[in-house]
């Protein structure tokens, strides 16, 4: 049986303890104010993975609160999304210090939290913002610039998602022009998002049962996981 909403919620909430107290990367661990997890809702639909926390991230614990953060919410708005409704992460949960690119090491230290977090949220489209999550998640050295706007079906873990590649926010606010590009693909997320799932791997498609089972009903009337951000502290992870 596969893992209902609320367990997968709950395992979510203990790799989120997990990874407050990883050391795997003693230099990060060592200069962090917060582990950044990433926050919004844990069942959602769309995950957006940037690069790793800046300043701002790094200290109020959460991702994408700075001027990029900004940027995301109005591109978000403009397709009738908010970050209540999504998943909002990053490929390092630490801040490299004044803001370096990060060392593969740690990308590769902290590759299993993104994982789990693929696997306990379940989106159908993940939104790779930039290079470092695109180069991840594809396990490809391709950039940004040849691949963005362009989805695919990729198996993330055990998952299969449809990968949409798009440029940094934070790229978009040093190169106006890049807002458009920016603008233009964010505009084909609904379309993505309404599109069927992905077949996941391994799993058959169940025949249509003649008559709705039981537990497909009362799952149906299971309200949305709530996230509402209110206080500087763990609830604003939208897990609690
Ligand atoms: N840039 C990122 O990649 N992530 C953040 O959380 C903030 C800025």
């Amino acid at each position: 049986m596969p893992p209902t909403k609320e367990e997968r919620r709950e395992a979510l909430k203990a790799v989120y303890h997990q990874a407050k107290g990883c050391v795997n990367c003693p230099q990060l661990a060592a200069t962090r104010t917060t582990v950044v997890f990433g926050n919004g809702n844990a069942d959602a639909d769309l995950m957006f993975v940037g690069e790793a926390p800046g300043a701002n991230e790094d200290r109020q614990g959460l991702p994408f609160v700075g001027q990029a953060g900004k940027l995301l919410d109005t591109l978000l708005g403009e397709i009738g999304l908010s970050r209540p409704e999504v998943w909002v992460c990053n490929v390092l949960k630490c801040r490299p210090p004044g803001n370096r690119d990060p060392h593969p090491a740690e990308i590769e230290a902290c590759q299993d939290y993104l994982l789990r977090q693929v696997e306990l949220i379940e989106p159908r489209v993940i939104c790779t913002l930039g290079n470092f999550a695109t180069k991840l998640l594809r396990a490809d050295p391709t950039g940004i610039t040849r691949l963005h706007g362009q989805e695919e079906v990729r198996v993330i873990g055990a998952r299969a998602v449809r990968l949409y590649p798009i440029f940094h926010p934070a790229a978009a606010l040093y190169t106006p022009s890049n807002v458009e590009v920016l603008r233009t693909d964010f505009a084909r997320l609904p379309e993505l998002l309404a599109m069927a799932p992905p077949p996941q791997p391994g799993r058959e498609e169940p025949p249509e049962p003649a008559v709705p089972e039981p537990e497909l009903a009362e799952r149906m009337e299971v309200p949305a996981l709530e996230s509402v951000a209110v206080a500087v502290d763990d609830r604003q992870m939208g897990l609690f």
